[in-house]
């Protein structure tokens, strides 16, 4: 894919500027009140002493040059002064940005002690739901937020917030109109075929994903799950030792010990990328909604796992060398029976049958067959849903792809259907009433929602101890990762300006 098929809305996307030690450190030396007061110091003496150079009072005139001499030596002793106390790890500069985003303590990478390489290690906890961290202590995470960078507010997923999209777009930097990946399942408009979790025909999964850029670099990536690692592009063919197959029930432990054992492999062979994925908390998420015991003990299990990691890193001494983005696709809201639309009731205004719908919640996506006009569709659901009559009708907007707010970026492919429904935070359609509980947790809806946020987290030598950056789109991360294996990537939707604002420069 070129860069000439990216949106021109990517503008609109761009990330706050984040304030960098490296910025405050311009500022204070460009406009330094205390660098012109010492300037027009000089200037003052020099020309307060004019007149008297047309005296012929010897001894007082050398006494005058004398105090001039002396004045501008202590004027330079205290530039020096005021100059080298200015050094990036002393600086006392406090900005209004700097106190919600304090400064890392030093502004460089810090070097390598043991590795030789970077190393970059990508952990998904799918559902991961913004604030889940604070629900019982989370000791390893904690560890990590306390010296690395966190997004303060969570991380942004991609619309629609569903695991198959966000985490294809987090390895991409691809919206997934871009990627192709426009939903967990979908149809191929032309040849009819259905996409489903685990299709690995590479026809599926456009886009340069992190692995192929990896090897495409010359470097080596090892894969313990992440959707569309199993798929064979360009030089990346999945290789057996180093890519393993999607597979549940493998416990926790053991995806962390294979992650820790590439550590021990000859320096030379260890992978310069891994991805690391857990299914929890989602799993609990859909059963018992986002508020729950399960919850909890779920968050909890993964901090565990995190601590595993830690702990295998430092026996082995080289924690602080490795890289660790820890991020959710998603979050998760809870779901339940009165919060229900049932596309049977717009009857009156339009038919709308179970073989028109290609995903009914929360991301409605509907297909016409031709002879229908979506357009007349689009109008007499609107028509239905904001009648009065029609059971939650209010909290359901149908649009055609084209009018969605271009902030989803969800127009540009034929894999996404004509019609697109916006449903509010926790109601569900269904085609039909039915005696089915249906209280439990979901997402998949509009990215704006604060409980469709996920975490985002980095330590490792190229990131600031301690600091906190804003909340921002899941496609940024592409660029993170290429920043710090120091390695070329493709075109994307991130921004290029985003890594080098979020990490510290080489040392
Ligand atoms: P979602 O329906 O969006 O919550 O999808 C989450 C589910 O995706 C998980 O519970 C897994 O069962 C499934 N999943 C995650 N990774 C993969 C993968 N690489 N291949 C197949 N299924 C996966
Ligand atoms: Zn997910
Ligand atoms: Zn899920």
């Amino acid at each position: 894919m070129g860069s000439d098929s990216l949106p021109s809305t990517l503008t609109s996307t761009k990330p706050t500027p984040i304030p960098t030690n490296e910025l405050d450190e311009e500022h204070d030396h460009d406009d330094s009140p205390s660098t012109a007061a010492l300037l027009s110091f000089n200037t003052d003496s020099s020309s307060s002493s004019e007149p008297l150079s047309t005296s012929n009072n010897k001894p007082l005139f050398i006494v005058l040059i004398l105090v001039t001499c002396i004045s501008l030596s202590v004027a330079s002793a205290f530039a020096y002064l005021f100059f080298s106390s200015r050094s990036p790890s002393s600086s006392s500069t406090t900005t209004a940005s700097s106190a919600t985003s304090p400064l890392p303590s030093v502004s460089h990478a810090r070097p390598l002690t043991k590795l030789n390489r970077p190393k970059v290690i990508l952990i998904s906890s799918d559902g991961f739901r913004f604030g889940y961290q604070f629900k019982t202590p989370t000791p390893n995470i904690a560890r990590l937020i306390a010296n690395g960078t966190e997004a303060e507010t969570g991380l942004i997923p991609v619309f629609p917030s569903l695991t198959f999209p966000n985490h294809y777009s987090i390895a991409t930097g691809l919206y997934p109109a871009y990627h192709g990946i426009v939903n967990n399942h979908f149809l191929d408009p032309h040849s009819g075929d259905a996409f489903y979790m685990g299709a690995i025909d590479p026809k599926w999964w456009l886009g340069e994903p992190l692995w192929e850029t990896v090897v495409k670099n010359g470097l080596n990536a090892a894969t313990y799950f992440w959707p569309g690692t199993q798929v064979h592009k360009g030089p990346w063919n999945c290789p057996l030792n180093f890519c393993r197959h999607y597979n549940s029930s493998v416990p926790f432990e053991d995806r962390v010990d294979a992650v820790l054992s590439y550590f021990d492999l000859p320096s030379d062979e260890i992978p310069d990328f891994m991805t690391l994925y857990f299914e929890d908390p989602d799993h609990q998420g859909h059963k018992v909604g986002a508020d729950d015991p399960q919850i909890t003990e779920a968050v909890s299990r993964i901090d565990r796992m995190i601590g595993r990691l830690i702990f295998g890193l430092e026996q082995r001494g080289i924690f602080d060398d490795v890289t660790i983005i820890m991020v959710g696709d998603h979050g998760m809201v809870t779901t339940c029976d009165k919060k229900l639309i049932f596309l049977d009731d717009l009857a009156p205004w339009i038919n709308v049958p179970d073989n028109w719908v290609i995903s009914h919640t929360p991301l409605l996506a509907i297909m016409p067959p031709s002879g229908y006009s979506p357009s007349d569709v689009v109008a007499k659901m609107n028509q239905g849903l904001s009648s009065g009559k029609v059971e939650n009708g209010r909290y359901l907007k149908v649009y055609l792809k084209e009018d969605l707010p271009s902030r989803l970026h969800y127009s540009a492919s034929d894999r996404i259907p004509p019609i697109i429904g916006l449903l509010e935070e926790g109601f569900k359609v269904k085609q039909k009433r039915s005696k089915n509980k249906e209280c439990g947790g979901s997402h998949g809806y509009d990215n704006e929602f604060f409980s469709m946020r996920s975490i985002f987290i980095g330590h490792g030598p190229q990131f600031a101890r301690g600091r906190k950056i804003p909340s921002f789109e899941n496609v940024q991360i592409y660029n993170l990762v290429t920043f710090i294996l120091n390695i070329k990537g493709a075109p994307n939707n991130g921004s290029a300006s985003f890594a080098k604002d979020v990490l510290l420069s080489a040392a």
